[in-house]
């Protein structure tokens, strides 16, 4: 059967946010087509009207704002990849970016495209969870900002209203001194992670943690902060035990699917694994006391 959709391109997030109000229900953003097209070609998503956001000039940026890193939604991956600006303010997300998909995905793939798909085992997203950063959204009433956490609502799911687009994500900027890492386990290089952990760690000058960040991906139907481990970590003098326990914390109420890819129980064994490597090696990382 024929696939057939009206393509309209926006020059402004306004006239998006118009279009999509418009057409209600059945209008779809479109930014780098990496994870849009795909649906459509499996007949899993049928829009009437396709919004191409890609002449929206406006939201190619990269910067440093109010002591986060902004990153407009069009930015594509692989500029990120490249950027030292990243590098040096979020060396979690410049870790993770890599990791995502081969180098075409990663030409066309957009971070705003990203985060809108919510796929629980998507890297930017797992990152935007376990840093805490923010989304801006703008729809026909104006702007809003929402924290990664409210804004992943489950498997493939935002807090997007359908008239709404992702405008730009902040995230926090790094002190220097700050030890991360992002493990994934994956079949062959490039695949989407069947667990993943993204940790950030800061020490005080003694030693002991200062401050903890851990995500988990593919353990549930969005990425899951790992509150009871950061808490566990808070304060106390790091180590193999400390840590093997933070990753069981971490891991604690988890809920993953199977699929065919993994078995629900395969990944619910994995996951404390790969938090413990995160954990681990971002203390490794971190620096007593600097920044
Ligand atoms: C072979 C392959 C391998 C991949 N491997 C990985 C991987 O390992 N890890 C990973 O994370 N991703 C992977 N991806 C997905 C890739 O990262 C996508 O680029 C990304 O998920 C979506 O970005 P996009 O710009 O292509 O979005 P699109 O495909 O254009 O859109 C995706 C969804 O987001 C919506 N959308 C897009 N932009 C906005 C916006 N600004 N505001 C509101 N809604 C918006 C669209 O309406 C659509 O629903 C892979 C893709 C392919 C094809």
């Amino acid at each position: 059967m024929a696939v057939i959709f009206e393509f309209r391109a926006a020059r402004t997030p306004a006239e998006a946010v118009a279009l999509l109000k418009e057409h209600g229900g059945d209008a779809k953003v479109i930014a780098g087509g990496q994870s849009l097209m795909p649906l459509i070609n499996l007949g899993l998503a049928q829009p009437k009207l396709l919004v191409d956001i890609n002449g929206i000039t406006d939201l190619g940026f990269v910067e440093r704002r109010d002591g986060t890193l902004a990153i407009g939604a069009l930015v594509r991956h692989r500029t990120l990849e490249h950027s030292d600006l990243v590098r040096q303010s979020c060396p979690l997300l410049a870790e993770a970016l890599p990791l995502i998909g081969d180098r075409q995905v990663r030409n066309r793939g957009t971070i705003g495209g990203s985060l809108s798909h919510a796929d629980p085992v998507a890297e930017i997203p797992t990152v935007a969870t376990c840093l805490g950063a923010t989304v801006h959204v703008e729809g026909p009433n104006g702007g809003r900002d929402l924290s990664a956490s409210d804004f992943f609502v489950t498997y493939l799911t935002t807090a997007l209203e359908s008239d709404e687009i992702l405008t730009e994500v902040r995230f926090p900027t790094f002190l220097a001194g700050t030890g991360v890492s992002f493990k994934e386990l994956v079949r062959r290089k490039g695949d989407f992670a069947i667990v993943a952990a993204a940790a950030a760690i800061r020490l005080a000058p003694d030693g002991t943690c200062s401050e903890a960040h851990l995500a988990l991906a593919g353990v549930d139907a969005t990425p899951r902060q790992a509150d009871a481990a950061a808490s566990l970590l808070q304060g106390r003098m790091p180590g193999p035990q400390l840590i093997e326990e933070a990753a069981k914390a971490a891991c604690e109420g988890i809920d993953p699917e199977s699929d065919v890819i993994a078995s629900a129980d395969y990944r619910r064994s994995m996951a404390p694994i790969f938090a413990r490597r995160a954990l681990t090696e971002a203390f490794e990382r971190a620096r007593p006391g600097v920044g």
